[in-house]
């Protein structure tokens, strides 16, 4: 398992050279170490080596790895589709959401927030413009950031993409660049409950790039595993 604590002390050095290029400091680059693709016996040697952060893309896999890990630390992030009858289970045990992506959704979440308010989210945003990805089209978050005032048990904290399915790294870095684009725009009209100061956009093929664009959060996962079997 020293393979794993390499395989994390490794893409740390790469988010700091990165950090440096883009002139942060590295301790401004979050690192999310997205385990879907791990098995449950990888999880807690990742943990040991300092991974407190963790994603997973479908809540029934989140909530099980929550329940299996809670005697750990773990900062547990939604960063795929969340259904809206799965919001009440999933919100007390996540420390983000990174993955809202439409208005219902946004209303489920401020309806269950209860004694989590304000939940903490980001705004999923379909840079690439593929029909097959969730998010909201970029030219609809300025009206929904008018409307967050009704959504008071919610507080958006910034945005998030993935880039195209297709698009190599250079590909991805425009659509960073779009979002990091967007969010500046924008960053000047958010109401109380909404900050924009996160990006989260970067995975394992990309994330340099991401960091590069003002990436503040990247979600990285068949990286950290490589060259394990299990
Ligand atoms: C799977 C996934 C990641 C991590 O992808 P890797 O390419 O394995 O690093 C990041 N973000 C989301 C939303 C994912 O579903």
């Amino acid at each position: 398992m020293d393979r794993i604590a390499e395989n994390l002390a490794s893409i740390r050095g790469r988010i700091a050279e990165a950090a440096r290029r883009s002139g942060r400091p590295a301790e401004q680059i979050a690192l999310v170490g997205v385990t879907k693709y791990a098995s449950a016996e990888l999880i807690r040697p990742l943990i040991a080596a300092g991974c407190l952060d963790l994603g997973e893309s479908r809540p029934q896999q989140l909530w099980q790895r929550a329940a299996a890990l809670a005697d750990l630390p773990v900062r547990w992030h939604m960063i795929g589709h969340l259904q809206r009858n799965k919001v009440r289970r999933t919100l007390p045990l996540t420390t983000l959401i990174h993955s809202v992506d439409s208005r219902r959704l946004l209303a489920e979440i401020n309806k269950e927030a209860g004694e989590a308010a304000p939940v903490p989210v980001l705004l999923e945003v379909n840079v690439s413009g593929e029909a097959a990805k969730h998010g909201f089209a970029p030219a609809e978050i300025e009206p929904l950031l008018a409307e967050l005032p009704d959504f008071a048990n919610v507080s958006v904290r910034g945005l998030m993409c993935m880039a195209g399915l297709e698009s190599g790294p250079e590909e991805a870095r425009r659509e960073f660049a779009a979002l990091g684009g967007l969010r500046n725009r924008l960053r000047n009209a958010c109401p109380p409950n909404a900050t924009l100061d996160e990006l989260s956009m970067g995975m394992s093929g990309d994330f340099e790039q991401a960091i590069e664009e003002g990436a503040t959060i990247v979600r990285i996962g068949s990286a950290l595993f490589e060259g394990i079997d299990d």
